[in-house]
């Protein structure tokens, strides 16, 4: 990794060239533009075989406009996501801990320049009382998210991080903390790991340099390189786990799937290890947000978007949260979102609130999706999805390149089924309505029945859940 681009304060000149090679994904979409069919088949069938694919490969899957082969993406997309994730999908919350930002983008109801946005930072008793609440609904898997001010420094960061998992509250407590924010020095870094987070997480939101210009106008986050290689810092700072992102509906959403792809490229050339998620977010309404109509991602985009990264990285997370609509994620999840925020609440103090209507005055953005964590749950496993709260992986230290190791072969189905079932029958004990625990049960038994897990581990799983029932808990 070239030293310079992991400068140590923010406003350090960048001079080596990006790994975004601009040029490069342009030329790309033009090249593969009304693909063969030959072109098209012979990457379906690397795609098939679990392959990561080419920046080239996933040009011509973008280009790929034949409403049938669009079918096909699907198809396999969703083929790949059970073969390699089974029915599970891993729930989580987000937890705005501070609203004050410095930063001036042009789409975010945080900016700077929103004096009537009601700013608001939380102090530790505030966190305690959110997560004590979060805990009350049956959470086990947070991301903590912060704006870009000098409030929110990595001390700060490391502090709540801290706080977040010392909370214990009947049966339960908070078992994964993943952070959102601004990025940080490799020292920082250092502070942040050691109070034992999941993933970090940062989106670059646009990779096209001109309209990141355009859009990030004043503040740290103008500074496209900082953001750029500030992953490459926290894996330099020894934190392997990292979330990328794109915020759609800035720029070509081709070009930015290849952006990330460029991303993903970098992190595992110099490090040897991929992010660990993907995320997508659409851009949504927000107090001041300005748009440019011609960029906006439409529903059949996005689900594109979705399938062509689970062809494209069939082994990383792909997270898909609460901005979109509940019908539109039922169908996202078939195609390949592996995580998802539920029972969500983005105002500050929301939980501890249980806060319903929302107010864009108090929070970043319009959500979609505003149904509690219950009626998420059931509605997952009435459509066949296994709910899981697990975090045995990352708290056995399978991460960053281990875990890589572990999911690639398809280990994953030993360790995920019985997890999943296990934090799930544990939700089903302490949290669930009447009608969920049935229906979870049913699922659980279902599940134990028809996976391909070996069979003496079905009867370890099977003592495991009557010890749940019967109080026992983090088996
Ligand atoms: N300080 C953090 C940072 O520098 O990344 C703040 C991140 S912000 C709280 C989390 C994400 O929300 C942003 O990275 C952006 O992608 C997304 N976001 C901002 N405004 C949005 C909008 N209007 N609609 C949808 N997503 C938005």
């Amino acid at each position: 990794m070239n030293k310079e681009l992991l400068g140590t304060t923010w406003q350090e000149e960048v001079k080596a060239e990006s790994f975004v090679n601009e040029e490069l994904l342009e030329t790309l979409l033009l090249e593969t533009k009304n693909p063969s069919e030959e072109e098209f088949n012979a990457v379906m069938e690397r795609a098939k075989h679990q392959e990561r694919l080419t920046l080239k490969e996933v040009a011509i899957l973008l280009n790929t406009e034949d409403k049938d082969k669009i079918q096909e993406i699907f198809h396999l997309a969703k083929s790949i996501k059970e073969r390699v994730y089974g029915n599970r999908v891993v729930l989580f919350a987000p937890l705005y801990l501070g609203n004050k930002c410095t930063n001036l983008c042009t789409y975010c109801g945080f900016k700077a320049t929103n004096q009537d946005t009601l700013r608001k930072t939380l102090s530790l008793e505030e966190e305690r009382k959110e997560i004590e609440a979060l805990i009350d609904e049956g959470h086990k898997r947070l991301i903590l998210v912060y704006g870009t001010h000098p409030d929110y420094k990595a001390d700060y960061i490391a502090e709540t991080v801290k706080l977040a998992y010392s909370i214990k509250n009947g049966n339960g407590e908070i078992r994964r903390v993943n952070i959102n924010a601004a990025p940080q020095t490799i020292e920082d870094y250092k502070l942040i790991k050691d109070a034992g987070i999941g993933t970090y997480q940062i989106f670059q939101e646009t990779y096209h340099q001109e309209t990141y210009k355009k859009v990030h106008i004043a503040g740290e986050k103008s500074n496209f390189k900082w953001r750029l290689f500030g992953l490459s810092r926290a894996m330099e700072a020894g934190l392997d786990d990292v979330g990328i992102g794109a915020l759609f509906g800035l720029y070509n959403w081709k070009f930015e799937v290849l952006g990330l792809m460029q991303h993903v490229e970098h992190l595992e050339k110099e490090y040897n290890v991929g992010p660990h998620t993907i995320s997508f977010p659409r851009l949504k309404e927000a107090n001041g947000l300005l748009k440019n109509e011609k960029y906006l991602v439409n529903d059949d985009e996005l689900k594109r978007i979705i399938a062509i990264l689970r062809l494209a990285v069939p082994y990383t997370g792909l997270i898909l949260t609460a901005r979109e609509e509940p019908e539109l994620r039922r169908e996202c999840m078939e195609l390949g979102v592996s995580q998802i925020d539920a029972g969500t609440q983005i105002e500050l103090q929301g939980y501890s609130k249980h806060k319903r209507e929302q107010d864009l005055k108090k929070e970043q953005f319009k959500i979609g999706d505003s149904r509690s964590l219950d009626e998420v749950m059931r509605e997952l496993m009435q459509g066949g999805f296994t709910p899981s709260f697990c975090t045995a992986c990352y708290r056995l230290g399978r991460t960053g390149e281990h875990f890589m190791e572990f999911s690639k072969p398809g280990f994953i189905h030993n360790f995920c089924t019985p997890n999943a079932v296990l934090t799930l029958a544990e939700y089903l004990e302490d949290y669930a309505s009447e009608e969920t625990k049935k229906i979870g049960y049913e699922l659980i038994e279902k599940e134990i029945d028809k996976s391909n897990v070996k069979e003496d581990i079905k009867v370890t799983l099977k003592e495991k859940l009557e010890k749940v029932k019967i109080g026992q808990r983090d088996l």
